[in-house]
């Protein structure tokens, strides 16, 4: 896979990082080179492990300070710089964040000695690598799973350059929406141990364009770029996945052409070295001053290292130094770039991707060992979401069976608890699998028992009309086949406007057609025509006096009655009665009915709806 395959996914999201980041800064002095008189000078001392100085060539009596976040004097040792600057920032690599390592100094000033090492004292390189590997290893879980790749390129006379398949191609740099750079093509290598890494950074290490100078064996003629991705993808819902980015550079060291000697081919690949350093000093200067164009465009190594310096990520330049006098000139640029470079402040960030809903399945590397609660059950994934209405607005209530009723509003209840806030009642992606089964058999069952009432209150019906048309006097049917009214009850407030109305068994019916004015229709002579004209709805007011009656029945049950005679009204199941009972030890007698929705536990709703439901029932036993 190809960097630019890696980065270029849409949907990013921004995960905030805690706080904005100065780019980090410290020094290594390297020990003296040859011993005895040969010796040059030491111009360089170091003063604690922050600080050094350095002498004014203006007047060789004083010195000039420099602090730093850490100063390493020329007895440190790879492991304390490494462990001391380096390993601190690795750890934002598993939260997504991106890092960047720099080693930047004039060439024969310990650079390649710091970031690759030997394999006696070997560098930042094989250190963070080693480390990267383990600390993904360790973190690796239910619920993310890492993987480590690795990029390498070398910047040489402004052209990128593929270390692990070399050709001579240069590469483009590019950004993404995101402020994030990408080499598009650039080869990536999936490694999962430390001689994975090597089996492709050592070949790759040979293919770097390095030549002899004076001054250096094996002096770097190139920025060498060893890129290690950090990916993790979460195993449950929604799945995101993150890519962090471990920059280790190696610069290739500022050059005096003088002293080096370089002459050719050696003194324009010097050019080439010296100008991207200076525009990389330029850079860290138009940062500094906040100017509106940083110059990152005027040479690929700034190109490549935007993200590292004013962008997203955590970094750290490690500016090396030589103690030597005949070196003076070249510290003293370098002390000056580290010092501007402190001021530097990175906005670092995770980048998220969330993958497409048609693609949230976890990937193949991530499909082993999970917890099976966590994950939806197949059909969830197949599924597509149906958007459902409750029950419960379909169905008037006060048809139900008052059990059943309560049975179905505490289904739905439990199942919008779960599928969150929203309005939608769509099936529960986090409840396990076994209990939302549970739940969809419940509400199935539910369905059905509503449907086979239904079905027998219109037989009910139906037979009582029957009857009424076949009795010769118009007679009060068994109250246990009484239908239930056919009705849409109006709250009460309405229920006692004077409007006047056709009275049946002291129930005055009031038709409306939908969305249209009231009407007096008697229910049971409507004519056929007025059936066709539109659909009824209908309303129920009750005469004024039974009303009082009814409601005063009920107001002495909630006052005086157990728990068993409260259970006896409709509505009120065991835990309710309970709590009536509970709310009169606590707050004494009901002064009116409507007063049960300050029952703790009885909403507004269910109040008015048992209100509706008892005073009809019990108007009958009033006439
Ligand atoms: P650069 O990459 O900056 O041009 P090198 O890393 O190649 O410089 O270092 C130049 C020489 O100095 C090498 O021979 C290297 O082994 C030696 N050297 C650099 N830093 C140290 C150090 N801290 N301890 C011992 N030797 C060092
Ligand atoms: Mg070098």
């Amino acid at each position: 896979m190809t960097t630019h395959q890696r980065l270029s996914r849409t949907d990013f999201r921004r995960v905030p990082a805690n706080a904005p980041a100065r780019v980090r800064v410290c020094v290594r002095l390297r020990p003296g080179v040859g011993t005895g008189q040969g010796q040059d000078a030491p111009c360089v001392r170091g003063v604690d492990s922050h600080s050094l100085e350095i002498l004014n060539w203006r007047n060789e009596m004083e010195t000039m300070k420099y602090h730093f976040d850490a100063f390493y004097d020329d007895t440190s040792t790879q492991h304390d710089v490494y462990m001391g600057s380096v390993k601190p920032v690795l750890r934002y690599l598993l939260e997504g964040q991106n890092a960047s390592i720099l080693a930047y100094g004039p060439t024969g000033a310990g650079k390649t000695h710091t970031m690759l090492g030997s394999p006696d004292q070997p560098g930042v390189i094989p250190r963070a690598v080693r480390d990267v590997l383990q600390m993904t290893r360790d973190a690796s879980g239910d619920e993310w799973k890492y993987s480590v790749s690795m990029s390498y390129l070398e910047i040489y006379q402004e052209k990128v350059l593929d270390l692990l398949e070399p050709s001579s191609h240069d590469l483009p740099i590019r950004e993404d929406q995101k402020h994030q750079i990408l080499v598009p093509g650039l080869t990536q290598r999936e490694i999962t141990s430390f001689s994975d890494f090597e089996s492709h950074f050592l070949p790759a290490s040979c293919n770097r364009t390095v030549a002899s100078t004076q001054l250096n064996q094996r002096s770097s003629r190139s920025h060498a770029v060893l890129l290690v991705w950090v990916s993790q993808t979460q195993g449950w819902p929604p799945y995101a996945r993150r890519a962090a980015k471990l920059c280790l550079i190696d610069l290739a060291g500022s050059e005096d052409n003088r002293r080096t000697g370089n002459k050719g081919l050696r003194l324009k690949e010097s050019g080439a070295i010296n100008t991207s350093l200076f525009v990389l000093s330029k850079v860290v200067d138009a940062l500094n001053q906040g100017l509106p164009r940083v110059p990152y465009r005027d040479s690929k190594l700034t190109r490549l290292l935007q993200d590292s310096l004013g962008g997203s990520a955590h970094s750290l330049i490690i500016a090396n130094i030589a103690p030597e006098k005949r070196y003076y000139f070249d510290t003293l640029t370098s002390l000056n770039f580290a010092a501007k470079s402190k001021k530097v402040i990175n906005k670092p960030f995770t980048q998220e991707t969330l993958p497409d809903v048609a693609s949230k399945r976890p990937s193949a590397s991530s499909s082993d060992a999970g917890p099976e609660a966590k994950r939806p059950c197949p059909e969830e994934e197949q599924q597509p979401l149906v958007e459902e209405k409750p029950l419960s607005s379909l169905l008037p209530l006060e048809n139900l069976e008052p059990a059943l009723a309560e049975r179905l509003l505490r289904l739905e209840a439990l199942e919008k608890q779960q599928a969150g806030s929203g309005s939608r009642v769509v099936p529960i992606l986090n409840t396990p699998r076994r209990e939302r089964l549970g739940l969809l058999k419940q509400l199935e069952e539910t369905r059905r028992e509503l449907m086979s009432l239904k079905e027998k209150q219109l037989e009910i019906e139906a037979k009582v009309l029957q009857d009424k048309e076949c009795a010769p006097a118009p007679r009060v049917p068994a109250k246990s086949a009484r239908p239930r009214k056919q009705a849409v009850v109006l709250p009460f407030q309405q229920v006692l406007t004077p409007e006047k109305s056709q009275e049946e068994d002291g129930i005055i019916v009031i038709s409306r057609k939908k969305g249209g004015r009231k009407r007096k229709v008697r229910k049971e002579t409507a004519s056929p025509s007025a059936e066709n004209e539109a659909p009824l709805e209908w309303e129920v007011a009750v005469r004024p006096d039974l009303l009082a009656r009814s409601k005063e029945n009920i107001l002495a049950l909630l006052n005086t009655g157990s728990v068993k005679a409260l259970m006896g009204l409709h509505q009120i199941g065991k835990k309710k009665a309970q709590l009536i009972v509970d709310w009169r030890c606590h707050h004494g007698s009901f002064k009116k009915v409507e007063d049960l929705e300050k029952v703790e536990g009885v909403s507004a709703k269910q109040a008015a709806s048992f209100l509706k439901v008892n005073i009809l029932s019990s108007i009958g036993n009033l006439e």
